[in-house]
């Protein structure tokens, strides 16, 4: 139990969360309610390709006294293969991010639609319209943990999980990739709008030669904590972090729970320190003091 006491010692923001503005089950408010109750000072919204989620959760960061980082994860690609950038600080209110984020919204939509149809194909009874029942607002990002509920729901699979290992996931019968911009561009998007880029979930990519060539183009910092990341993977990437001066960061990547299932991990299970977070603000606001002069 001490030792649980000691790692949660380091835990004071979780740099990683989902919530229903994309494919996460919570709203804005209760993640930062989640995150009062574990205990953390801060938290980041970190939804897929939007900031729609960003605003209540500061009125209610605000109201509970806990600190609320603007952000957003950006999907690319490279050969191929899902890559992604989080990014803090990012300007929510400025209309012309906002217009990007939407362009890149529109290749998630068109890869669900890639999706559902190679499903139809393999003779599952699915249409786009039963997946986008779940778009509740204009904002709300609909992705692939969408399509496995739908999936679930029809009996093709019997969990999350299984829906992505069967259909969903790299390697799946459904599985199909579309253009996404590279990571340098979503590494560049960030940091020109006055944000922080940093690489998210390092040990999924398997890519390692890939990571550093991230790191020597621009990346601020490197999620070292992640539930996907197995201990050696911490350990590597730490040292990365050391040698390039990158910050480091953790986070839950909470999405909320379906069915019975957390779907990756509890809020505040991962995270970093608040030295962390501040090295990430200063940083965003020598970026945003550049841009303003
Ligand atoms: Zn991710
Ligand atoms: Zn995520």
């Amino acid at each position: 139990m001490i030792f649980i006491g000691v790692i949660k010692m380091n835990i004071q923001c979780d740099f990683h969360t989902h919530t229903q503005a994309s494919d996460g089950t919570t709203s804005p408010s209760e993640n930062v309610q989640l995150a009062k109750k574990a205990g953390l000072q801060a938290v980041a919204i970190t939804d897929h390709d939007t900031i729609a989620g960003v605003e209540e959760a500061l009125a209610a960061g605000e109201e509970l006294g806990i600190d609320v980082i603007p952000g957003i994860e950006i999907s690319t690609a490279h050969n191929g293969r899902d890559i992604h950038v989080l990014g803090y600080y990012v300007p929510y209110n400025d209309p012309a991010f906002q217009a990007r984020l939407t362009e890149l919204r529109d290749v998630r939509h068109l890869r669900n639609v890639k999706l559902i149809t190679r499903l139809q194909e393999i003779g599952i009874d699915i249409t786009v319209e039963d997946v986008y029942r779940r778009k509740t607002s204009s904002g709300k990002n609909i992705g692939r943990p969408h399509i496995a509920e739908e999936l679930i729901l029809k009996g093709h699979a019997e969990s999350i999980n299984d829906a992505f290992a069967k259909y969903l996931g790299e390697g799946g019968a459904a599985y199909v990739n579309v253009e996404r911009i590279a990571p340098e561009e979503a590494i560049t998007l960030i940091k020109k709008s006055g944000g922080v880029a940093v690489l998210a979930h390092p040990g999924l990519y398997h890519n390692d030669e890939l990571v550093e060539e991230l790191i020597v183009f621009g990346l601020d910092g490197i999620e070292v904590h992640h539930p996907d990341n197995s201990e050696e993977n911490k350990a590597y990437y730490q040292q990365l972090a050391d040698d390039y001066g990158l910050i480091v960061t953790g986070g839950s990547d909470y999405h909320g729970i379906r069915g019975d299932e957390e779907f990756h991990a509890p809020l505040g299970s991962y995270g970093a320190s608040l030295q962390s977070l501040e090295k990430i603000r200063k940083l965003a606001e020598i970026r945003r003091g550049t841009l303003q002069s």
